[in-house]
């Protein structure tokens, strides 16, 4: 017999009837299911509160394609990136970035991603797979163990900005942050909680009939059509009018806040006229931020970041024009960690120094 059913992907009720029907009590249902999320097991021979028998049982019936760590790196500014691999042996990475008060982790939602962002090294990729919602939550549950480990602190923000398109992923992203915030799992609230997407209209849609309670940003990246659409090849299909129509939906179901994200890229979306664009769709949706970001150069790509001096004028000129806007500096840039770098870079270095 064919051994494929995950046991993570059973419910509690699912696995209180299995837990039942091998003649055990119930409260052992409620232990396993305790190892399964709470604390984080990987094998299932960690359940050492399990007798042997029923181990035996469950490896007999259910596999536990728990992400192993493949390697760590520790950048000099103390952000932590983690490779991951999948049971299926595929690569993917998560970051912890602590800052003064907070421990961010950043987790991915894909092995790579089909949407070729012209200046995004994940993009460079390809898609090799969607990563299920167990394999997130690991993400999350082991860069909280490393939070603790290392700084003595739960983590107390995710946003999903590694790897890949939540908005492809859909479901599993949904149900990872249903366990991240259930009392069952990491109990965090979604409030804490970041989805970031390069802009998929009738997936921005969704989040808002479904009535989620985390916050959404938007990869904008340029305010004019063709200038978006130059950069981010999803542009042609889901233009800034469909995205904002898409967002206007999402806030009136869900009230919840909305970030403009804008990578300012050197001669081509950084002039005056740029950040008029950008101001009109500010205006257009109830935008809480704009996070303007610097580009984090990667070798496929010859975009370049523009100086601090047209930097700080593009950030002037929007702040005048009472946007409020913040500038956010790169993190783990000396381990490939900061936003786009994620390309499982770096892999056979570290390896070779371990
Ligand atoms: N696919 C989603 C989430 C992952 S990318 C999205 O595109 O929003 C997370 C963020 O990193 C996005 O805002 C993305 O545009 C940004 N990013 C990608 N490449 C970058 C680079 N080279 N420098 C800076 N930010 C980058
Ligand atoms: Fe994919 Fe986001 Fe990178 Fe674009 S920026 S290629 S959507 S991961």
């Amino acid at each position: 017999m064919a051994l494929t059913k995950n046991i993570r992907s059973l419910s509690k009720e699912e696995l209180t009837e299995w837990v039942l029907s091998k003649g055990e009590k119930k409260y052992r249902a409620a232990q396993i299911w305790e190892w399964l999320w709470k604390k984080h097991a990987r094998h299932f021979d960690e359940m050492t509160s399990i007798s042997k028998e029923l181990r035996d049982l469950m490896k007999g019936e259910f596999t536990f394609p728990a992400l192993s760590i493949h390697t760590i790196q520790h950048s000099s500014d103390g952000t932590i990136k983690v490779a991951f691999k999948t049971a299926d042996d595929n690569i993917m990475e998560g970051v912890l970035i602590p800052t003064d008060g907070r421990q961010t982790a950043c987790v991915s939602s894909q092995v790579g991603c089909s949407l070729g962002c012209k200046f995004c090294a994940t993009g460079f990729m390809g898609h090799m797979r969607n990563l299920t919602f167990d394999e997130i939550y690991d993400q999350a549950a082991t860069l909280n163990e490393i939070a603790l480990e290392h700084y003595g602190k739960k983590l107390s923000n995710i946003v999903y900005m590694g790897m890949g398109e939540p908005m492809l992923n859909y479901r599993n992203v949904l149900k990872s942050i249903e366990m991240v915030t259930s009392n069952d799992g990491l109990a965090m609230s979604p409030r804490r909680i970041t989805v970031s997407t390069s802009g998929i209209a009738k997936m921005i849609k969704r989040l808002g009939d479904d009535e989620v309670r985390f916050h959404l940003a938007l990869s904008l990246h340029a305010a004019s059509d063709d200038k978006r659409s130059r950069i981010m090849p999803i542009n042609d299909s889901n233009n800034i009018e469909s995205l904002m129509d898409a967002l206007e939906y999402f806030y009136e179901k869900t009230g919840n806040d909305i970030t403009y994200e804008y990578i300012l890229f050197k001669n081509l979306n950084d002039s005056i006229q740029d950040a008029d664009n950008l101001i009109k769709l500010y205006r257009r949706v109830p935008v809480r931020l704009v996070n303007l970001i610097e580009y984090n150069p990667i070798d496929q790509a010859d975009f370049e970041k523009p100086d601090r001096e047209k930097t700080q004028k593009f950030m002037d000129y929007l702040a005048a024009h009472r946007v409020n806007v913040r500038l956010r500096l790169s993190r783990g840039k000396d381990i490939d960690a900061a936003c786009g770098q994620l390309a499982n870079k770096g892999l056979e270095k570290s390896e070779a120094g371990h």
